[in-house]
């Protein structure tokens, strides 16, 4: 049966050597792909071809990467379970039954099941370490500034990063060595990082280094979780970490400024598509603004629209300052809080998802339910920080992910910890 991973199954054929000769790296579809289409999931963008491939497109062709097609994700990158797509929802291969969490759910998924070798996704509040931990695979999600967004759809610029999804840690770290690094056509990419060799930091040294445990990302996950993670923190302090608990006051706020956050510069984003600059036409009946909200009826789903409303809502003048004013603020406190705690401990373990994947069709009609399942991811993006997701085991016979955080640019840490848990 056909997980529905892909939206575009067409070959992008690589360079003949480079460190991905022979690798096969699935796309996300909200990065672009010259002369393949790219639908970011949505009607809106069912028949765009981009003329330009993204930068981490290019590394990975020069990388000697095929590229087997373009993955399956919600609508925009926004939803937790890849069921707000245009094209149908992607199943997950550990439990058919079951989502394969979102939005970066095809690359996931084409990685668990073996039908890529490697994928690309994107996070901008969990996008990649929530499929990754559902499916069982490796998930990174890079400090800000790492990875070029260059010819990525933009969903919510100051939030966002391309990373890798991949079996191992090792392979993960591999492919954000071919991606990571400045970029002249992305002012927000840095030269820190650009010459580490992450694949080598994969070594699982865990020795005298100290993870810290924040109580509140721990407390709200189902008990079944809490119990694989345990077990999961347990070994590593066999391993030699040592492992103190600690605490994220502000976190609690976490999900509420995300989502207001993200939701607002959506709204922005969005604008674009309009049928007249990208996205399908409505027709130019009638004057600009009938022909625009027809475009935008018929093109986008009912997630998009509402966040596009709410976002729009969150940054009139009259709201501002209730609003989003409000959750620049709480994103400061966020982000003291990760400061002050990496003076004392070298990671933060968490649960990735504080749920196992739900079953299909159980979540859409409870947008709310699903934006708190982002509790432990959205903070991280919030700070901007690196993260990485990877498997802890089994609850239920369902895949449970360890998240490790790590402070900016300190990818090494979190991936030679990572590979202590596999
Ligand atoms: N679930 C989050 C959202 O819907 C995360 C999405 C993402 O990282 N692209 O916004």
């Amino acid at each position: 049966m056909s997980l529905n991973a892909y939206i575009t199954d067409e070959e992008i054929e690589g360079e003949a050597d480079g460190p991905l000769a022979g690798k096969t790296v699935a796309v996300k579809d909200n990065i672009s792909t010259e002369g393949v289409r790219t639908t970011c999931g949505s009607k809106m963008l069912e028949e765009y071809v981009p003329p330009y491939d993204a930068t981490v497109v290019e590394r990975l062709k020069d990388a000697g990467a095929t590229i087997p097609g373009k993955t399956n994700m919600d609508e925009f990158g926004m939803g937790t379970t890849t069921e707000t797509s245009y094209f149908g929802a992607t199943k997950n291969p550990v439990d058919e039954d079951r989502v394969p969490g979102g939005s970066s759910g095809g690359s996931a998924a084409v990685v668990a099941a073996g039908d890529a070798d490697l994928a690309l996704g994107t996070d901008t509040g969990g996008s990649i370490r929530c499929p990754a931990a559902f499916c069982g695979v490796v998930g990174i999600k890079p400090t800000y500034g790492l990875v070029s967004r260059y010819g990525l759809v933009a969903y919510a610029n100051s939030l966002e990063q391309i990373g890798p999804i991949a079996p191992t840690v090792e392979d993960a770290a591999a492919l954000l060595d071919v991606v990571a690094g400045p970029d002249e056509n992305d002012g927000t990419t840095r030269e820190e990082g650009a010459d580490t060799d992450f694949a080598s930091a994969a070594d699982g040294d865990v020795e005298g280094l100290t993870i810290g445990v924040p109580t509140e990302l721990v407390e709200g996950a189902e008990d079944a979780v809490v119990e694989t993670f345990d077990a999961a923190i347990e070994d590593l302090r066999e391993q030699g970490a040592t492992v103190e608990e600690v605490s994220l006051p502000s976190v609690e706020y976490a999900v509420a400024a995300y989502y207001v956050i993200a939701m607002s510069e959506a709204s922005s984003n969005l604008a674009r598509f309009d049928g007249v600059r990208y996205g399908n036409s409505g027709g130019y009946d009638g004057n600009w603004n009938e022909s625009f909200s027809e475009a935008r009826s018929e093109g986008f789903g009912d997630e998009v629209k509402r966040r596009i409303l709410l976002g729009t809502y969150a940054l009139s003048a009259g709201y501002h300052d209730k609003y989003y004013k409000q959750a620049q603020e709480a994103r400061a406190w966020v982000k003291q809080d990760f400061d002050e705690a990496f003076e004392d401990v070298d990671v933060l373990a968490s649960p990735t998802m504080p749920i196992l994947p739900p079953e299909l069709g159980e979540s859409l009609d409870d947008p709310l339910k699903m934006y708190l399942a982002d509790a432990n991811t959205t903070p991280v993006n919030l700070a901007n920080l690196p993260a990485i997701s990877v498997p802890a085991g089994d609850a239920d016979g369902l895949p449970v992910g360890l998240q490790l955080v790590g402070p900016a640019f300190g990818e090494e840490t979190i991936i030679n910890a990572a590979a202590a848990v596999e």
